[in-house]
């Protein structure tokens, strides 16, 4: 036990000496001087944990998502997570096709197996981050499902997909239904500002509480750059109640000018987000600035 300890001790020490996450590789193990009479190496039979900051950590035991006939996944996507957000994602995408028939979430990236760095993220490192795919309709206003994320314009528009429409009402339902999951608490949502308020008015419109509005507009920000989550929503939930100590629920504010050891365990900006002066429960008028992002979609 005191050794499982120690060990998680170091793998946070090595998330705050500020490896770069161009750099930030998962821990590797231990070599035997610990392992030989305990199970620290067991990862996965020891329940998952989510070790350093989603832009500066690594994930053991992660729960492989597998697709089912309301969730599929971007090919190609790396999806281990921790077992609080693949279940989240499998219920969310449940309770949609059940208010909305054949409905199927796409799902991008969660973390690798082992997490740390994944290409064209800045965080999605230690299990706790998702992308999934907006809902669409077409220009009907018919639900589809589709393969790809795809993108939209402030006024709800496919970008490059002249028939596709923002679907405004299963997105929303998404979004409750996450927010709504008291098994694993989603506390950031990320999504570009005009599709966030087209979220807002539809809650407004089906009538849902103010405290579920409240939440919603608190959890849903935006990166500075606008556009950036026009096309899928980047879940992420909370550091879990037994991860206390290991976990760190805020990105590691970056330093520029390569300056490794002043990273902080700062309410910094992660480049999935601005994630600075938030604070969960409360509404917030507008997302707040950020002072970095560069995640890729
Ligand atoms: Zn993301």
């Amino acid at each position: 036990m005191l050794y499982r300890r120690l060990l998680s001790l170091a793998a946070f020490a090595i998330a705050l000496t500020g490896l770069g996450a161009a750099e930030a590789k998962p821990a590797k193990k231990k070599p035997t001087t610990v392992a030989s009479t305990t199970h620290v190496t067991k990862g996965s039979h020891k329940g998952a944990q989510s070790i350093g900051a989603p832009n500066a950590g690594h994930l053991e035991g992660a729960m492989l998502l597998r697709g089912s006939h309301t969730l599929k996944q971007k090919e190609g996507s790396h999806s281990w997570g921790l077992p609080e957000l693949v279940h989240a994602l499998q219920r969310a995408s449940i309770k949609v096709a059940k208010k909305h028939r054949n409905s199927v979430m796409l799902v991008g990236d969660l973390s690798g197996r082992t997490g740390g760095f994944l290409e064209r993220h800045g965080s999605h490192q230690t299990g706790r981050d998702a992308d999934v795919g907006l809902y669409v309709m077409n220009s009907k206003g018919k639900p589809v499902n589709v393969r790809h994320f795809v993108a939209f314009d402030a006024t709800g528009k496919g970008r490059e997909l002249p028939w596709a429409m923002f679907d405004e009402a299963r997105n929303w339902d998404l979004v409750e239904a996450l927010l709504t999951d008291d098994k694993a608490s989603v506390r950031y949502l990320f999504i570009s500002n005009p599709l966030r308020a087209k979220l807002l008015a539809q809650a407004a419109k089906k009538h849902a509480t103010r405290e579920m509005i409240a939440r919603a507009a608190a959890a849903m920000m935006s990166p500075p750059e606008a556009d950036v989550h026009d096309d899928h929503i980047h879940v992420r939930i909370a550091c879990p109640e037994s991860m206390r100590g290991v976990c760190i629920e805020e990105a590691m504010q970056r330093v520029g000018s390569g300056d490794g050891g002043a990273v902080k365990a700062a309410r910094g900006a992660d480049v999935d987000g601005a994630e600075e002066k938030t604070s969960e429960g409360k509404p917030m008028a507008e997302p707040p600035p950020s002072d970095a992002s560069n995640e890729a979609k």
